[in-house]
């Protein structure tokens, strides 16, 4: 299956997603993973999206369809993938479906995750990843014994560069002006189910299975 997530910054997609393809044998594309990736590597096109990512702006639509196109046409995506945080606006959704097409591929379904701002916030700031396993944590609303798990495995708790409180509400901003649009865009092309994004991580993911009409493993 070929899903897009869509969502506010903090609305759970990255951690749906990493267990959604624990479960069944889809590929998680964040874009915001392939930047952060490149960043930390120091390539030239991960130089020039520093800048925008600190300040929580989109980085340039060329950037970030140069990623999207190299991934999309390699074979470990056969069995299925989820593209998280991209589109992030209408004309990176126009520029998606000839990508597509040039591998014989179409979008199934379009998934909105739907929390409160007030929630965001502090899902956003509380937001953690351990350093030795990964996972996503959160200090205000993960159960301590996962994040004693991480601490005693040796990791840190580290915190993504633009979840500062600035930062964050200008992310929710550029959330609000560019990506929210794509909302419509998808309700009008009928491929939208909108699923309710509050409450435990277990709460949520059962829901995002029904929706997306997938057996619960
Ligand atoms: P995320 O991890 O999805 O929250 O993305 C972190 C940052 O990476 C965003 O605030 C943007 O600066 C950049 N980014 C990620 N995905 C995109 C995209 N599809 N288009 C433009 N910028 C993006």
């Amino acid at each position: 299956m070929r899903i897009v997530f869509l969502g506010a910054p903090g609305s759970g997609k990255g951690t749906q997603a990493q267990r959604l393809t624990a479960d069944f044998s889809m590929v998680q594309l964040s874009t915001g993973d392939l930047l952060r990736e490149a960043v930390r590597a120091g390539t030239p096109l991960g130089l020039q999206a520093k800048k925008r990512m600190d300040a929580g702006e989109l980085v340039s639509d060329d950037i970030v369809l140069a990623l999207i196109r190299e991934k999309l046409g390699s074979p470990e995506l056969r069995g299925g993938f989820i593209l998280d945080g991209f589109p992030r606006n209408v004309s990176q959704a126009q520029a998606l479906e000839p990508v597509l097409a040039e591998t014989g591929q179409r979008i199934d379904a379009v998934v909105l995750i739907d929390v409160d701002l007030d929630i965001l916030m502090k899902r956003l700031t509380g937001r953690r990843t351990c350093s030795v396993t990964g996972k996503l944590l959160n200090i205000h609303f993960s159960p301590q014994a996962e994040i004693d798990a991480c601490l005693q495995a040796g990791g840190e708790l580290l915190q993504r560069a633009d979840d500062n409180e600035q930062t964050i509400g200008n992310r929710l901003r550029v959330y609000r002006e560019q990506t929210e649009p794509l909302v419509q865009h998808y309700q009008r092309a009928g491929q939208l189910r909108v699923v309710d994004g509050e409450g435990t991580a277990d709460e949520v993911y059962a829901r995002l299975v029904n929706a997306l009409g997938l057996r619960a493993k």
